[in-house]
C-alpha cells in the first residue's frame, strides 16, 4: 500500500463474514479509487443466544474471505488485543500508525450509524477519521436529532474531502442493495438450511467442517 494512500477500514463482528460486508468493502475501494479497503473484526459482545464460534474462528473466516482478493485485506488487532474492542482504542492505534496527515476512514452501515451516539467516547472519532456511512437495506435515513445535527455538521459534499484531508467528515453513499445479514445466515444454518451464495464457498466450508453456528451433517 502506497504511504499516503488514505487508510479506510469497515469493522464488525462479522459473525460471520458474508457477501454484504465483502462487496460493500470492495465497492468502496473502487468508488474511492484506492489500493484496498481493510475488515477488522472485533472482540464479542460478552453473550449471543446461538451456538457462535471463536474470536480467532470469526478471524479465520475473513482471512479466508480476503484471501484471492487483493483489494480487500483483515487486520488482527482488535481480535488479538487484551484490552476490549473499542473503536476509539483502534482508531488511535490507526492513527499512530498512519500518522497526523493520512486520511482514515471509518465505514459503517447505516444501521451501524444510527447508533453511533452510544459507542465509548464516539465524539472524539471525528477528530480521529472521516465517517463514511453505507446504506443498508432495511435501514432507511432515520436519524435522531442529535445525530442528524452530527451528520449536517460534519458533511463532506464530495469523496474528494475524505481523499485529501485526514479526518473530520460524514459522508452517505449509495451502494448495491444486498439484504443480507449475520443474524440470516446463523439461523439458516442452525436450522439446517443452506446459507450458500450469500458468502463465499470457502467460508460456509469453514463453518461446515468446523460444525460452527449450531451446523450439523443431516
Ligand atoms: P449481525 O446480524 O450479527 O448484526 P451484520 O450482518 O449486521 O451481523 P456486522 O458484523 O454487525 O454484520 O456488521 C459490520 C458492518 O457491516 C456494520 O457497519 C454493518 O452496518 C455493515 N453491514 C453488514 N451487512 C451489510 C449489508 N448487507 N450492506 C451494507 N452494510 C452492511
Ligand atoms: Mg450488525
Amino acid at each position: 500500500m502506497p504511504e499516503n494512500a488514505p487508510f479506510v477500514f469497515m469493522g464488525g463482528t462479522f459473525d460471520p463474514v458474508h457477501n454484504g460486508h465483502l462487496r460493500t468493502a470492495l465497492e468502496i475501494q473502487q468508488w474511492l479509487d484506492i489500493p484496498e479497503v481493510c475488515l477488522i473484526p472485533s472482540k464479542m459482545p460478552v453473550h449471543r443466544d446461538e451456538p457462535g464460534c471463536t474470536s480467532e474462528q470469526r478471524l479465520a473466516m475473513v482471512e479466508l474471505a480476503v484471501a484471492d482478493e487483493p483489494s480487500l485485506t483483515a487486520d488482527d488487532r482488535e481480535i488479538l488485543s487484551d484490552k476490549p474492542s473499542y473503536s476509539l482504542l483502534t482508531l488511535e492505534s490507526l492513527r499512530q500508525e498512519l500518522g497526523a496527515a493520512r486520511p482514515l476512514c471509518m465505514v459503517m452501515g447505516m444501521d451501524a450509524y444510527m447508533t453511533l451516539s452510544k459507542w465509548h467516547q464516539w465524539e472524539r472519532f471525528i477528530d480521529l477519521c472521516h465517517i463514511l456511512v453505507v446504506t443498508r437495506p432495511g435501514y432507511p435515513l432515520a436519524l435522531d436529532h442529535g445525530m442528524r445535527a452530527f451528520t449536517e455538521q460534519h458533511a463532506a459534499n464530495s469523496k474528494a474531502e475524505l481523499l485529501s484531508a485526514p479526518a473530520g467528515k460524514v459522508l452517505i453513499h449509495e451502494l448495491t442493495p444486498l439484504g443480507i445479514s449475520a443474524t440470516q445466515i446463523r439461523h439458516l444454518v442452525a436450522s439446517g438450511r443452506s446459507p450458500r451464495y450469500l458468502m463465499p464457498d470457502a467460508v460456509w466450508d469453514y463453518i461446515q467442517s468446523n460444525r460452527l453456528y449450531g451446523f450439523q451433517n443431516r
